[in-house]
This record gives structure tokens, C-alpha cells and sequence, in this order.
């Protein structure tokens, strides 16, 4: 193998999204999907208890589902989604709480890990662990996930030019203020966590935890399983401590869902993109005949 001349800079690893890749859209609410489904159109098809929509979406094959709320729910449809509508990458797009003080509500949270908050099988194993696989936290692919934050960065960038004239925020009751995009690890569980004391007690347990919310982690498990490429965003709905409730529903339909769609929209425009061929390092000249 030749080695680079040490004058060259270091190359980005390549982002490769084949041709005949199919991207699976997931989200666990109604008023999470439906703003992605009027941007895809398409008929749904009805399996195992769920509506699959299956579209060409800027030239990317998707299906979209709604695998309800809860692991257990998320990881039968992620399932479905590999065996009957061979997808092979997975992006999950939907609510959660911000855990972690300074994610607050209208960040966007891209996750890097994922985390059971619930799982707990000592003495047996580790608080934490799943059992029988030795691990308790799950990695989200670098390469997707990379790009599902530049599309997160993309839409707040849109988001903070409009500031308070923008749709999505009129008539709710938020301070304006600069919208950020973390990166990191997410619990997930099934619980919705509505109260300071369960907030703290996931927080002094695991106090690497951004956000928490209920099937990120069973998502990841199954594309660890068979060995999917997933990434994750989630917007903040709310504190996870008694706040939690207020404006829920509101903030899900005006905000999350459309936001949700619009980032999702960059996404699927920036896998098309590179649809086929690897992501050139920045300042690489690229030729193009
Ligand atoms: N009170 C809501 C509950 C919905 S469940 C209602 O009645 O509609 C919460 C959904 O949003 C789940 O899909 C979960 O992933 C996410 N979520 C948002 N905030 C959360 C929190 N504080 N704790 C757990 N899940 C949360």
C-alpha cells in the first residue's frame, strides 16, 4: 500500500450511500410521521399492525412506519421493516426530554450512543447491561449519523434566521433564544419521565445522558443485530421533570413534526447527494468529467 505524502492533509473517512440503499423512516407518534408523510406521499401497505409507506423521496428509496410508543413496539417494526421491506439503513426521527440541564426544550439531540435506562439484571450482570451481549451502551453509525447533524445544523440554521416570525413557533410560549445541536449518548426506557426525582435518579446513574425518551435503544439494538447502519434525532419536547406535560401535544403538532419532516427532508436531499459515491474531503478538488 503507498502511504500519503506527509505534506497532504489526513482524508475524512468516505460516506458511501449505494445506489440501491433503502432507508427506513422511523417514528414513534402520529404527529411525528404524518408531517413526513405528506412530504412523501405514496399509499401505505398494513403489516404486522402497522402502515408502511413506501416512496422514492428525492430519489432515495424510503419506507416510512409509525411503530408506536415503547421498545418493545419499536423493535418488532424495525424488524419488519429488514425482513419484509429490506431496508439497510435505519434513521429514527422524534421527541424526547432533555435530560441533561443544558438541553433544552428545542434543541435538537443527534445521538451518538444509546443507553436502557431501564435495564437491570443484576446481580447477574452489570446494571445496564443487556444481557448476553456484554455491552450496555449501543453505537449509532458515525457516517449517518454525521450526516443527520449537518441536516439538524441545516434546519436550526433556517429555524434561527426566522426566529419568532417562523410558523413553527408561532403562539407557543417559547423564549427565543439560540437553538443547539448536541451530540451524544440517549436513555431510553419505558417510562415517560414526567418528574424531577425520576429525571435525577437516571441523571446520577448515568450522568453522560442528554436526553431520554422510550425506543431509541431497542431501534439500536436490532441494527446492531444485523449490523444496519442507524442514526438518531430527537428534538426537546420537554424538561422530563414535572413540566414535562405542559404543551405537549402543541409543541409535538407545531413544532416537532414539521421540524422533524424538515430535517429529515435534508437528510434524504444530502444521501442523494452522495448517493454512489464517497463524500470528497472538503478543499479536494473534484474533477468532473
Ligand atoms: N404525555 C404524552 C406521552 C407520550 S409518550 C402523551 O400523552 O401523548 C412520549 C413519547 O415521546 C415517546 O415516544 C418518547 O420517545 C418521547 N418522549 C418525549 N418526552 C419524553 C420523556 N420526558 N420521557 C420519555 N419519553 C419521552
Amino acid at each position: 500500500m503507498t502511504q500519503a505524502p506527509k505534506s497532504l492533509p489526513a482524508l475524512e473517512p468516505v460516506f458511501l450511500f449505494p445506489p440501491h440503499a433503502r432507508l427506513g423512516v422511523v417514528c414513534a407518534m402520529h404527529e411525528e410521521l404524518s408531517g413526513v408523510v405528506s412530504l412523501l406521499g405514496g399509499e401505505a401497505c398494513q403489516v404486522g399492525g402497522r402502515d408502511f409507506w413506501q416512496a422514492s423521496w428525492h430519489g432515495v428509496e424510503v419506507v416510512a412506519v409509525l411503530c408506536r410508543i415503547g421498545k418493545v413496539a419499536a423493535a418488532t417494526t424495525v424488524s419488519t421493516l429488514i425482513h419484509r421491506f429490506g431496508i439497510t439503513h435505519v434513521v429514527f426521527s422524534g421527541v424526547a426530554g432533555g435530560l441533561a440541564r443544558h438541553v433544552q426544550v428545542g434543541d435538537v439531540v443527534v445521538a451518538r450512543h444509546f443507553v436502557q435506562h431501564d435495564m437491570d439484571a443484576s446481580p447477574l450482570f452489570a446494571r445496564f447491561e443487556v444481557p448476553l451481549y456484554g455491552q450496555s451502551l449501543f453505537a449509532c453509525d458515525p457516517f449517518l449519523s454525521r450526516a443527520l447533524a449537518q441536516a439538524g445544523e441545516q434546519c436550526l440554521a433556517t429555524l434561527r434566521e426566522q426566529g419568532q416570525d417562523s410558523g413553527f413557533l408561532a403562539g407557543l410560549n417559547l423564549l427565543p433564544r439560540a437553538w443547539t445541536l448536541h451530540q451524544g449518548l440517549i436513555a431510553s426506557g419505558d417510562q415517560f419521565i414526567g418528574s424531577d426525582s425520576q429525571r435525577q435518579a437516571i441523571l446520577k446513574a448515568l450522568p453522560d445522558v442528554l436526553a431520554v425518551e422510550m425506543e431509541g435503544a431497542a431501534v439500536a439494538q436490532v441494527c446492531h443485530d444485523f449490523g444496519l447502519p442507524f442514526a438518531a434525532v430527537r428534538i426537546i419536547s420537554d424538561q422530563a421533570d414535572e413540566t414535562a406535560h405542559v404543551d405537549f401535544a402543541q409543541f409535538i403538532a407545531q413544532v416537532a413534526a414539521p421540524f422533524g419532516a424538515a430535517i429529515l427532508e435534508a437528510l434524504v436531499q444530502s444521501l442523494a447527494r452522495h448517493a454512489g459515491e464517497g463524500e470528497r474531503p472538503q478543499g479536494a478538488s473534484v474533477d468532473p468529467s
